[in-house]
């Protein structure tokens, strides 16, 4: 059953729906649904814990192998800290986690076709998924787009639709084409949500329950986040985990709605003026589903940090340094920790999202190297 997060009105998961009648956000219920007998014999993707995502039970498992991405530690500015390979996907991101559940979702209603709006990360993962599940997929995105964040999605076979005139236009759009079809969004759909809780098991698994104090993330709309803070909530009912990790979200401070509502106690997001960022994959303004990210991160005793342009650029010079090639997004989880106290960054994990061979040549670009 989904619940809206605002008026509490409940619906059945067979309906293809994405919001409530009211406008709210929907959400599913916290349960301590994670039966381990089951896990040992599987393979290792996202698919082992299958029970957990509350998917109707029909549902296929549309899979490409995602999760179980490694972790490796490094020695940073004398302090050891440990990175989650999460740009090692099917897709080159780590939303193949929320994409395969979601899909999986889409093809057990019976939907043929489906719209999202995204420019980057998330438009090529849905049209992965899509191609796999045989569903007919349409990616809005604004017209100003650079042909280059497309080429992934439509060589997918994804239908890339662009629409004139700014961000918000191509959301009423989107919106239109939803009357017709099923609007799959990664910023509002709960089972996108549900499918980033594989993090959570994944690492309480692959440590073997030593988990970190603190964990990294870089904050856009915040599902990565929620859908962390809803893994380890799931692992604290069934018993399994005492104290979960404080989740730090971390935003550009050129975008910072998150950061300006957890500064000022809000329970929404705060209206902010943005500009440009490097970090592109997290430029959201206004993400719909703040109040439960907000609450994810005070509930795990966390907060949220915002990171400077520059401080973005040398964090991810320093990943690179290290060997690890990811867009420069991920880098700002980084510049988050390099932020925080001595004392605090010990025992922390940071979560490298994005993968760098989407961005070669704004990279090159970003480090002053000539192509
Ligand atoms: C989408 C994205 C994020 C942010 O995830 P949210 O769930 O929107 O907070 C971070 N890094 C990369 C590379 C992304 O594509
Ligand atoms: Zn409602």
């Amino acid at each position: 059953m989904y619940s809206c997060y605002s008026c509490g009105k409940t619906y059945s998961l067979l309906e293809p729906r994405w919001r409530c009648d009211c406008g709210g956000f929907l959400t599913l219920p916290e349960e301590a649904t994670f039966p381990q007998e089951a896990f040992f014999n599987r393979g290792y993707s996202i698919w082992r814990y299958r029970e957990s995502y509350l998917l109707p039970s029909h549902a296929p498992s549309i899979s490409l192998g995602e999760g179980w991405t490694p972790i490796v530690t490094a020695k940073i500015a004398s302090v050891e800290v440990r990175f989650k390979l999460d740009y090692l996907m099917p897709s080159g991101s780590f939303k193949d986690r929320g994409s395969s559940v979601l899909v999986s979702l889409c093809k057990a209603l019976g939907i043929e076709e489906l719209v999202e709006d995204s420019s980057g990360n998330a438009g090529a993962s849905m049209a992965a998924y899509c191609a796999v599940a045989g569903i007919k997929c349409r990616i809005f995105a604004p017209a100003y787009t650079p042909e280059g964040k497309l080429i992934q999605t439509r060589l997918y076979g994804a239908e890339v639709v662009k629409i004139p005139g700014s961000r918000q236009d191509t959301n009423d759009a989107v919106l239109k084409a939803a009357a017709t079809t099923y609007y799959a969004s990664h910023l509002w759909n709960p089972y996108f949500v549900q499918g980033h809780m594989s993090a959570a098991f994944e690492l309480w698994e692959q440590l073997r329950g030593e988990l970190p104090r603190s964990l990294l993330v870089p904050l856009g709309s915040g599902g990565y986040l929620e859908g962390i803070y809803r893994g380890f909530r799931t692992l604290q009912l069934a018993g399994l985990v005492r104290t979960p990790p404080r989740l730090i979200g971390v935003q550009a401070q050129n975008c910072r709605p998150l950061y300006e509502a957890f500064l000022l106690g809000l329970d929404t997001g705060a209206p902010i003026e943005t500009q440009p960022t490097l970090a592109e994959g997290i430029a959201v303004s206004r993400p719909p589903r703040a109040s439960a990210v907000l609450e994810a991160v005070r509930r795990s005793g966390g907060t949220i940090l915002s990171v400077s342009e520059d401080s973005i650029q040398a964090a991810h010079a320093l990943l690179l340094r290290y060997g690890f090639y990811t867009e420069p997004t991920s880098a700002v989880a980084l510049a988050g920790w390099l932020q925080m106290p001595e004392e605090e960054r010990e025992n922390s994990m940071i979560l490298l999202t994005g993968h760098g061979l989407k961005e070669s040549e704004k990279i090159a670009q970003i480090h002053g190297v000539r192509v």
